[in-house]
């Protein structure tokens, strides 16, 4: 996985009605290769946007992130995987194609990466699904053609912002079940948003909280749990 260091990170958003809001206010962040990282806190507290910053979507008013050393702010970095609350599948593609496009739009060979797509679904438990399309999968299922999607490139980052949010609970906890020995068998960094503190600390070996008005991480836990290592 990735090393992510960032230090007084900024992030002011400017209103129609000229009133600044500071989302982020200076945060310091060293994220450790192949940690899980879960962030938590009230709705509004820069947690959108602390991911949308790290993956390049959004543009800082301060600081630096680095990803292995790289400074990335205000630039999209290559080697990031994302994933949020709703698939955004095209729903016209089957779920192989869906899963292939990262590849397509980066002009690499397709057809090498069939394999490797194939092998993703699998591990989500979707072997032989590669040629269905998204409409005809429940919402966990497509979720977790999204995570294929995020994970097709290798990223040495996967950012997921409330990747389970839309699900209902059922849903959502054998999805958690499911991923948890993925994680630990890939061992990417991962970053990740969520509303519950149960998946944070079951999912996790670091939880941040944080705060809002402004946007500060306000306690960082490590979680000290048997579980397996990465
Ligand atoms: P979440 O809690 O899931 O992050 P939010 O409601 O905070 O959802 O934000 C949803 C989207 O709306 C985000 O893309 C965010 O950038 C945008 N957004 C949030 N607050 C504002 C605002 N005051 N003005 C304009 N856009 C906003
Ligand atoms: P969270 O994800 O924790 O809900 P966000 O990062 O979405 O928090 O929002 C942090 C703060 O920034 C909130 O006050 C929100 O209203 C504001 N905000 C987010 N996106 C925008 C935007 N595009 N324009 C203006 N304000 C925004």
């Amino acid at each position: 996985g990735a090393r992510v260091s960032i230090s007084g990170l900024v992030k002011t958003y400017q209103t129609r009605d000229d009133v600044d809001v500071l989302a982020l206010d200076n945060i310091d962040l060293t994220i450790e290769r192949g940690s899980f990282v879960a962030v938590v806190g009230p709705s509004g507290c820069g947690k959108s946007t602390l991911l949308s910053l790290v993956a390049g979507l959004v543009e800082a008013s301060d600081g630096r992130i680095e990803i292995d050393d790289q400074h990335i702010v205000n630039r999209p970095h290559p080697k990031i995987g994302v994933v949020f609350q709703s698939d955004l599948l095209l729903y016209w593609r089957t779920v192989l194609d869906n899963i292939l496009l990262p590849i397509e739009i980066k002009h690499l060979d397709v057809k090498r990466h069939i394999p490797k797509a194939e092998e993703l679904l699998r591990q989500v438990g979707l072997k032989g699904f590669g040629n269905k399309y998204p409409s005809e999968l429940s919402g966990g299922m497509r979720q977790r053609v999204a995570i294929c999607r995020a994970l097709i490139q290798e990223p040495g980052l996967l950012l997921m912002d409330e990747p389970f949010g839309a699900l209902d609970a059922l849903t959502r906890e054998q999805m958690i079940m499911d991923l948890q020995e993925m994680w630990t068998r890939l061992g990417n960094t991962v970053l990740f948003i969520t509303h519950g503190i149960d998946e944070a600390v079951f999912l996790a070996d670091r939880v941040l909280v944080m705060s809002p008005r402004p946007g500060r991480i306000a306690l960082d836990l490590t979680i000290d749990m048997p579980r397996p290592r990465r």
